[in-house]
């Protein structure tokens, strides 16, 4: 699944690409997929997106937002798989999303796991639930560090919550999943159970420098090593934590790397370095 340094990536790519390119066609999936959610048929899309221009697009959280002109804005959100420019005369023979121009090159987007692929009248995308009342994505100007000791604060007065809880529940973070999340909880030395009430106030600002490092790194990186870009390049960003670490020794401390199934979803950690 992409999250915020693949995205940011990938919306680059679109820039440099696409941007004033006119659209001459655009299809929907035709390979079924029980996980992607469209908004459109296929024959309202078509006719919709025909004839439109690429401007630049933007990232909010897991969002990729490509407006297109006049009037519209395609929306692919919280996704995984591949979005790739096809820069010779060709049509993939399985897609979600197929969109050509007019010099005969185009993109497509395959989804794994799950996706989002829609199409807005511009204006009408910030009425959809996980888009509207969006946080603040650790890449906006608003996310300082007092915006972040305030979340925490607020999260402690409604209750229990987690270091992993805080970082992939709830679009609290919008933009981390359960990678990023992994490296940010390693690096910064907490177990992802940790209760955000436990953390002392140096915890609470070395996770928020720890995010914002790690994030900028990665996009530094062009995303991570397991994602492919708009070119089908894999990313630069080695993940830490991932599958293949476990049983090893931390690259730290030497102890065997553990995992652990917690909030929905695997969870590798090192058991030394990051304490309960
Ligand atoms: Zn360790």
């Amino acid at each position: 699944m992409f999250e915020l340094p693949e995205l940011i990536n990938l919306s680059k790519q679109i820039n440099d690409t696409l941007v004033g390119k006119k659209i001459t066609r655009g299809e929907l999936g035709n390979s079924p997929h029980k996980f992607v959610w469209y908004n459109l048929d296929h024959a309202d899309f078509a006719k919709l997106i025909r004839g439109k221009t690429v401007k630049p697009s933007y990232v909010k959280g897991r969002w990729l937002f490509i407006p297109v002109d006049p009037g519209y804005i395609l929306v692919l959100g919280e996704f995984g798989g591949k979005l790739t420019y096809l820069p010779d005369h060709e049509k993939p023979e399985k897609y979600h999303l197929w969109i050509e121009f007019e010099n005969l090159t185009s993109m497509s987007l395959v989804i794994q796991m799950w996706g989002v692929i829609e199409l807005y009248k511009k204006g009408k995308e910030l009425e959809r639930q996980h888009i509207k009342n969006m946080r603040p994505d650790p890449l906006h100007k608003d996310f300082t560090e007092k915006y972040f000791l305030k979340i925490i604060d607020s999260l402690i007065a409604e209750g229990k919550r987690s270091v992993k809880g805080l970082l992939t529940q709830d679009q609290i973070l919008p933009g981390i999943g359960n990678s990023m999340a992994q490296e940010i909880m390693f690096i910064a030395r907490l177990h992802p159970k940790r209760e955000l009430k436990d953390l002392k106030k140096s915890e609470r600002v070395r996770l928020f420098e720890t995010i914002n490092q790690t994030i900028h790194n990665a996009i530094q990186l062009g995303g991570r090593q397991d994602e492919v870009d708009f070119f089908n390049q894999p990313g630069q960003y080695k993940r830490l934590m991932n599958s293949r670490v476990v049983g090893k020794p931390c690259s730290v401390c030497g102890a065997p790397i553990q995992k652990m199934q917690y909030l929905g979803g695997t969870c590798v950690y090192c058991p030394i370095c990051q304490k309960l």
